[in-house]
């Protein structure tokens, strides 16, 4: 399909104009003056520590800027989000801030009409809303990241050569939703237990009515697991678990392997490690902070980014880790709130910050401003009492 020439996908060139707003809104002088003093900061009974990379990715930091220069762009018009821009809720009540407004499903398409514009956020949209838009004729800025960009066009290429792609992903995650949508016939996995569930069938166990009731929502219509199991091509969310993503493709290797023999393991299975290398260098980094023993870690970011959460689990195998949203958080020096590591609940525990001298280790999710990494650290050194 020919695009309109109505679609942007490189900024505007006026980041001048919008970039006293953008530092206002998410810049932090303290958090550089850490990152300046090697990522450390002492005081009074506290040793806080940074991890090495946190917070705004380069996809996101584009997409946040682009959404600024949108705005700039074109002030008479009315603006629309397909979804939140990133999953961080200070950085979307911004820009709702600035009159643009969030459509809070599909059907909310409707009301867009050729005289406005739709900006698409950086994990991308589904196929089918791309289309709906270019033919209403609106204006379209697209901020997908170019590393999500780079996943659909290799589940595409798994399509052309009749590969199922199977994904390692959340199927209700905006990005693996826009992924499913390239591709002709998809599995989606959230962990090692589904994979094994996939391996296990094709090994030749399980019905196909259990094996499809367990995925019912994960996989593409009409899938056929005896025939479409049977060359499959790996990828990933992006912001996953990079080990667990590395197992679950090894587990897939060996069931095909097992099952067709290692003369036809070529032909039948396809692999490429899709996390993008700022997740992998966030996770990196908070496992480095780990291993140098703090007391307590605090991961900061929304309580639907992925990528948070992952760094909430790793952060947890080395002490008490707590994933929170933002300075609120942190009700008192006794009580903490912050969302169960690898659920979706939201606590209040009581005792989370030891007493005497500590090392407290930060992180933020790469959706996370630094202005609320700052505002974090602020809120615990006040109640700390280490003014
Ligand atoms: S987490 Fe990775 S894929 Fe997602 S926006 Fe950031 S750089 Fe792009």
């Amino acid at each position: 399909m020919t695009e309109p020439e109505k679609t942007f996908r490189a900024s505007f060139g006026i980041k001048g104009i919008v970039q006293h707003q953008l530092d206002q809104s998410y810049h932090s002088p303290l958090i550089d003056k850490i990152r300046t003093a090697g990522f450390s900061l002492r005081t009074g009974r506290l040793e806080i520590r940074l991890a090495k990379e946190f917070g705004f990715c380069y996809g996101v930091e584009r997409a946040v800027e682009f959404a600024y220069e949108t705005r700039a762009r074109f002030p008479d018009r009315r603006i629309f989000l397909t979804n939140e821009i990133i999953h961080n809720p200070r950085v979307n009540a911004e820009l709702q801030g600035m009159g643009v407004k969030i459509l809070i499903d599909d059907a909310s398409r409707s009301e867009i009409t050729e005289k406005d514009v739709v900006i698409m956020p950086a994990f991308g949209v589904p196929v089918e809303a791309l289309r709906e838009f270019q033919k209403k004729g609106c204006v379209i800025v697209d901020t997908t990241c170019g590393s999500v960009m780079s996943v659909w066009r290799r589940v595409e290429s798994y399509s052309q050569d009749g590969f199922t792609s199977v994904i390692h992903g959340k199927y209700d995650h905006e990005e693996t939703r826009a992924t499913c949508s390239r591709a002709a016939k998809y599995l989606v996995v959230k962990n090692k237990d589904q994979a094994k569930q996939v391996c296990d069938y094709i090994a030749g166990f399980g019905t196909r009515d259990s094996f499809l009731m367990a995925f019912k929502d994960a996989c593409s219509e009409g899938f056929h697991p005896d025939k479409d199991l049977g060359k499959i091509g790996f990828a990933n969310q992006t912001t996953m678990l990079s080990r667990e993503s590395i197992e679950i493709s090894e587990m897939l290797r060996l069931a095909l392997g097992a099952r067709y023999g290692q003369a036809e393991l070529s032909n039948r299975f396809r692999h490429f490690d899709t996390i993008c290398s700022a997740t992998q260098d966030r996770q990196d980094a908070i496992r480095k902070l780990g291993e140098k023993k703090m007391d307590v870690i605090l991961v900061i970011g929304g309580y639907k980014s992925s990528n948070t959460g992952h760094l909430a689990e790793i952060a947890s195998e080395f002490c008490p880790a707590y994933h929170v949203e933002d300075a609120s958080s942190i009700l008192s020096g006794e009580k903490i709130r912050h969302k169960k590591i690898g659920a979706q609940e939201v606590l209040e525990t009581s005792g989370w910050l030891p007493a005497g001298e500590i090392k407290v280790g930060v992180t933020a999710g790469a959706s996370t401003p630094n202005r609320l990494v700052e505002e974090v650290i602020q809120r615990l050194i006040d109640i700390s009492g280490a003014k």
